[in-house]
């Protein structure tokens, strides 16, 4: 996936999940050792991951304050990271 060579402010830029910072790649990966997503989510689509899997647990993702990033990934907007923010998981900067 290309990067478009500016990012938008109200991008998706990290999810925070049980209290921790991921990118995206890391985020599967979280849930996958969870168990809420299965292992082919590897090759698919974050966002489709996300879609499957808060459809199989009947959560309401329009509506982020219908649940806890305890029990399900939130989106974290670039706006909302500071320049020292990483990635839990692989440490790269968000
Ligand atoms: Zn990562």
């Amino acid at each position: 996936m290309n990067r478009p060579p500016y990012r938008r402010s109200d991008e998706v830029a990290a999810y925070t999940y049980q209290a921790d910072l991921y990118c995206p790649r890391c985020l599967i990966e979280a849930m996958i050792a969870d168990g809420i997503a299965a292992p082919a989510a590897r090759d698919m689509d974050t966002g489709d991951v996300l879609e499957q899997c808060a459809g199989a647990l009947a959560i309401d993702r329009d509506d982020a304050t219908s649940y806890d990033s305890s029990e399900f990934p939130k989106p974290v907007f670039i706006d909302w990271l500071s320049d020292d923010d990483s990635c839990t998981r692989c440490h790269a900067p968000l």
